[in-house]
This record gives structure tokens, sequence and C-alpha cells, in this order.
């Protein structure tokens, strides 16, 4: 007997859409499953059981499972005792619908049960039953299960889960529940074993973390602490929301060399009216008045945002003033997204989805073009710059190294034997809107000698 044909094949194979959130989500999952003597696999052939950690933000994202999940139909048919569970917001979202006839799914699991996983599993092996587990938490936060078996450059460490603040298009609050953050020593903890580990940089995520507060202990605070850990050199941190910025917090960003120069401000929508159909709580006024005062406080910053083209009832006009505000704030690099239809949002209940296909697809052109546009002359002004870049790998062509600067941007030079995980200097010598081009100005043996 094979171990494939093995009653109890305890080998998993997982794989992840959406954020990082969900990235940070199956590392968790995989610590829960190692603990309980599951193994994990590579290979989709191989493995008793498959779980796919899913997002529901937009349509794409489910339909994108659905097709994955048929595709999944021939190998249940070779392989009888497979196991196949959904994970993360769309579990949360579609809920037992995912189980219905013969759906192909056997269990599905929300962002905060993924504790029950083994004792699910368990139960389908035993009983051949379909099983389920939505039961949102207004504490868990997974502080007892740190993921030993990171990779990477960067590691993710989710500080705070959850979002209250019910934005009208978005799912996040309905598939993550609400807000709930770590206590700060058990991250410094995790951050002192990713140290130990040899990662340099984390990145803090939330859905909302700069509203991280744990007993009158803010987020400012929590990046403090983390810079005094040995070892961690870059401190980033993702998604935050433009309600949260207190002074304190831009203090920090900008005095603290280990805060990297890099906000993720995201705008949504040009139009106060738009805003406020959006429960944004923020005016368009506000909103490049505090973009307007990062830049002035924290010399160098790179600002990112997230935009949505074709909001229910947004006007040609409105749009036009999406495209005057980020002409004015002048984003270095921004994700824009076609307004998509979320069932369970006040947006749907209330607004319907009146903008049509075209007219998004339209706009989004528009935008994306003038995007196009500003993060070319942003990043312009780099040439002749040098940069402290930490090395990732190779770069999509061959002979090249990649790696990011403070800012985040990527950068590209020719390699010159430096390894992932050191920091080089490179000067930028051109750009493209995506990319920095340059020389490396560190030897490896400058390299070598300075890891010393
Ligand atoms: N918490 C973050 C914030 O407040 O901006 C955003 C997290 S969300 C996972 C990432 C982005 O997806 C949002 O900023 C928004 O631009 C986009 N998004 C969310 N819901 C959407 C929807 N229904 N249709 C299109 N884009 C959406
Ligand atoms: Fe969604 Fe708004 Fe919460 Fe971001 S802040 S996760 S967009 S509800």
């Amino acid at each position: 007997m094979t171990d494939k044909d093995h009653p109890h094949n305890r080998k998993v194979y997982i794989e992840t859409y959406g954020c990082q959130m969900n990235e940070y989500d199956s590392e968790i999952v995989r610590e829960v499953l190692r603990r309980n003597n599951y193994t994990l696999t590579d290979s989709q052939e191989e493995a008793g059981v498959i779980l796919l950690n899913t997002c529901a933000i937009r349509e794409n994202a489910h339909q994108k499972v659905h097709a994955r999940v048929r595709q999944l139909g021939p190998l249940r048919k070779r392989n009888e005792k497979l196991i196949v569970g959904i994970l993360g917001c769309m579990a949360q979202n579609l809920k037992k619908e995912l189980l219905e006839g013969d759906s192909g799914v056997d269990l599905i699991a929300g962002p905060d049960s993924y504790k029950a996983l083994p004792v699910m599993i368990d139960r389908v092996h035993v009983t051949g039953e379909k099983e389920y587990k939505l039961t949102l938490s207004e504490y868990e936060t997974y502080a007892d299960v740190f993921p030993t078996n990171r990779h990477g450059i960067n590691a993710w460490i989710a500080v705070m889960r959850g979002c209250d603040n019910y934005c009208t298009f978005c799912v996040v609050p309905m598939t993550r529940g609400r807000e709930r953050s770590r206590d700060p020593f058990n991250v410094i903890e995790e951050v002192k074993q990713l140290s130990a580990q040899g990662f340099k940089q984390v990145t803090l995520l939330g859905q909302n973390v700069n509203s991280y507060r744990f007993k009158g202990f803010d987020f400012a605070k929590l990046i403090t602490a983390v810079s005094r850990i040995d070892g961690i050199e870059r401190i980033r941190f993702t998604s935050p929301h433009p309600k949260d910025f207190p002074e304190s917090l831009l203090e920090v960003v900008a005095t603290n060399p280990k805060a990297c120069k890099h906000i993720h401000l995201p705008l949504q929508a040009g139009s106060s009216r738009v805003l406020d159909a959006m429960n944004r709580t923020y005016t368009r006024e506000e909103f490049v008045a505090l973009a307007q005062r990062m830049r002035e406080m924290i010399p160098g910053l790179v600002l990112t945002t997230d935009v949505i083209v074709g909001f229910p009832t947004e006007t040609e006009v409105e749009f036009e003033e999406t495209l005057e505000v980020m002409h004015e704030v002048k984003f270095d690099a921004a994700f824009m997204f076609k307004y998509s239809e979320r069932k369970g949002t006040l947006a749907q209940r209330n607004l319907g989805d009146t903008v049509p296909d075209e007219v998004k697809t339209d706009r989004m052109v528009q935008l994306v073009e003038q995007q196009r546009r500003i993060s070319y002359e942003r990043n312009q002004l780099h040439v002749g710059e040098t940069f402290e870049v930490l090395v990732e790998g190779e770069a999509k062509h061959k002979g090249q190294l990649m790696g990011r600067n403070d800012g985040n941007k990527i950068v590209v030079f020719s390699d010159n034997g430096a390894r992932p995980g050191d920091f080089i200097k490179v000067k930028v010598d051109e750009v493209t809107p995506n990319t920095l081009i340059g020389t490396a100005l560190t030897t490896t043996e400058a390299i070598r000698k300075f890891a010393v």
C-alpha cells in the first residue's frame, strides 16, 4: 500500500490566494497542522488533504477558486480519499453554499477556525461527512501559534486582525470579524525569534494596521518597540487607514531609522461625496492635506495607494476628481481596481452596481495611463541617487539581481555576487515606471567583510 492510498494520508498541500494576511494565515495553518503530526507537501498528487486559503475581496477572486476546485475533479476521481478544504474569506463569505451537492469541497473553515482544522480533517476521514466551522471570534489572534518555517527575506507578522470600519464596498468586516490586537510582548517575542532565524526585515500586518491598540499601547509605540530588537534593520507595515495617522506615528516613521520611508495610503476615491458614500470618514481635502503633511515630515517618502473606479453612483465628474487627486498627490505607485459588488456589504444592499462595466473599464484605462506617467516621473527623480538595497534574489533577466530600497521600490543591478539578505549600495542609472535600474557600488568583498 502506498502512502497515497493510506486511509489517513496526513500529507497536506496548501495553496494561498489574495493578500499577505492570507500568506501569513497559511503559515499559521501549516504550524497548527505540523503540531498535529501532519506533514506538508509541495505535490498535490501526493497529498491526502488539499487546502485552498481564499480571498473574497473581488468577484474574480471567487471565480479563480471555483475554477481551481473544478480542476481538482480528476484528482479526486483518482484518489477517492482526497479531502479538499476551502479556508479563509471565501469560506466565511459563501458559507455552507460551498458544501452543497457535489461541490468538490469536503470542509470549510473561516479565518478564526484554523486551530480546529486537525480535528475537522480527522472527522472527515472517519465519517466521510462534510465539516464546517465559521464562528468569528472577538479574541482569536493566534498569539500562541508562531509560524516556525518561514522563507524569504521579509517576514510578515499579523499584529491585529479584523476590521471595524465597514467601508460600504468591503467584505472584510464580514469575513474577518471585529478588530483585535495582539499583546505587544507576544509580537516582540515573535519578532525576536524571526531575528534569530536571520530575518532583517519584518512587515507588520493588519486589515487596519495603524488602529493597533493594546491597553493604551498604540501602533507608534509598537514600531518603536520592534525597532529595538537587534538584527531587525527594516520595519514595514500594511495596510493602514488614513484616519489613524496621529502625529506620533508620523514622527516615528520620520525619525526612526529602521521604519521604512514608505506609506501605503489608500485613497479609494477623489470625490468627497463618493468617499462619504464609501464611509471612508475623510474628505478629499483632508486626504490631500494628510499626504502633504507626510511628505513634509518625511523627506524622501514613497507614497502608494489603492483606488476603486466605478463605485455605485460615481459620476464622470466625480471620477475626474479621482484623476485630479492622483495628479495632485503624485503617488509613486497605485493599485487600481474596478468596483466589484460584494454580497452582504452596505453598498450592495443600498446602492446596487450602477456603473456599467464598459464605463468602469474606460475609467480604469484612463487612471492606469495617468498613473504610469506619474510613476515614471517620480522614478526619474531617483536617477543619480544611491540607495541601500536589501537583496532578494535573481531578477527576471539573467545576470541581474533585484532587491528593494527603503521606499519599497524594486532595484535591479548586474550580478555582483551579492546574496539574498545582503545590504548593498546601488546607484540608479535609469528607470522604468516600476523599476530602478542601477550599478552596485558595494563589492562582494565588502559585503562579506561587512557580514562578518
Ligand atoms: N484595509 C485596507 C484599507 O482600508 O484600504 C484595504 C484592504 S483591501 C484587502 C485592499 C483593497 O481592495 C482596498 O483598499 C480596495 O481598494 C480594494 N477593494 C476592497 N473591496 C473592493 C471591492 N468591493 N471592489 C473593488 N475593490 C475593492
Ligand atoms: Fe475593508 Fe475599509 Fe476595513 Fe480596509 S478599512 S479592510 S477597505 S472595511
